[in-house]
């Protein structure tokens, strides 16, 4: 495989100052893209990774944006525009969980996840695919007008009891991402999506930092382990990437075998 699959693309990951994104900015530079670290609050961290991928060679700036407000949204892509000259690759990653039993979830807590892990992902998206249109296809920097890169989960499919706010936001993306793949995919604009499934990062710390989480956890895993963020980075560079030219509204799912119901084993 191509050592820079990246190279010359402009990628913008939201909600890159920790976890997955953070992963994802670094796999994208190392893979030959020049990065928009995103973050909420976390400048410190989000300028520590553009300086950590400049060192190396890389190009990245951190840009502060909430992806839950169009205006956020707004900042960003303009800031993208005046640093890097527009954007091929969106990486829509930012998200949270605010997690109660069904009948104790406040509205604001149902809100908030819809506003961030769907509508700020709608949002971006957006403003990218007006973007890609007002750049054009340019063949020698990619097969494809723009590729848009949701981030689902294994709750897009996997009902989630005291996560109800979450999982309808996944299974949401789910859905937009398919809808948008299937109305842009003529104009040669990519969309798809990964699905972590349990990946060791702050979102999800409960889960696994003690022995007795783990161990339960791992019950859900059949590969045996806990993914690590840059399990996903890998594959995120690839469905970024022209060798994925020919894939087009695909959920990726990066969970160890989670969705194969591990229950069912045994039983049944
Ligand atoms: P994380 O908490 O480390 O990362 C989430 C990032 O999103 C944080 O940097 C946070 O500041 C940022 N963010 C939150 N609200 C934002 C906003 N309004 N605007 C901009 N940024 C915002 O957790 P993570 O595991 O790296 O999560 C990344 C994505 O992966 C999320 O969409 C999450 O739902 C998804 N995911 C994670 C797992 C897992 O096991 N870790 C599994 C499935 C899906």
């Amino acid at each position: 495989m191509d050592s820079k699959p990246l190279a010359g693309q402009r990628a913008l990951v939201t909600g890159a100052s920790s976890g997955i994104g953070r992963a994802i900015a670094y796999a994208f530079a190392e893979a030959g893209a020049s990065v928009v670290v995103n973050y909420r609050s976390s400048r410190e961290e989000a300028e520590q990774i553009a300086s950590d991928i400049q060192q190396h060679g890389g190009k990245a700036f951190a840009v502060q944006g909430d992806v839950s407000e169009p205006e956020g949204c707004e900042t960003l892509f303009g800031a993208i525009e005046q640093e890097l000259g527009g954007i091929d690759v969106l990486v829509a990653n930012a998200g949270l969980q605010r997690d109660a039993a069904f009948t104790d979830m406040s509205l604001e807590d149902w809100q908030k996840v819809i506003d961030v892990n769907l509508t700020g992902q709608f949002v971006c998206a957006q403003e990218a695919v007006r973007q890609f249109r007002q750049q054009g296809l340019d063949p020698k920097r990619s097969r494809a007008l723009g590729k848009i890169l949701f981030t689902s989960s294994v709750h897009q499919a996997i009902p989630w009891g005291g996560h109800v706010n979450y999982a309808s936001a996944k299974g949401g993306v789910k859905l937009l991402m398919e809808s948008m793949a299937q109305e842009l995919a003529g104009e040669k604009i990519r969309v798809n999506a990964i699905a972590p499934g349990a990946i060791k990062t702050a979102i999800n710390t409960d889960a696994w930092e003690t022995e007795e989480a783990r161990e339960k956890l791992l019950k859900l895993i059949p590969y045996g382990r806990i993914g690590e963020p840059d399990d996903v980075a890998k594959a995120a560079v690839w469905l970024a990437s022209d060798d994925a030219d020919y894939v087009v509204g695909t959920t990726l799912f990066i969970d160890g075998g989670m969705m194969l119901y591990p229950a069912f084993r045994e039983g049944g």
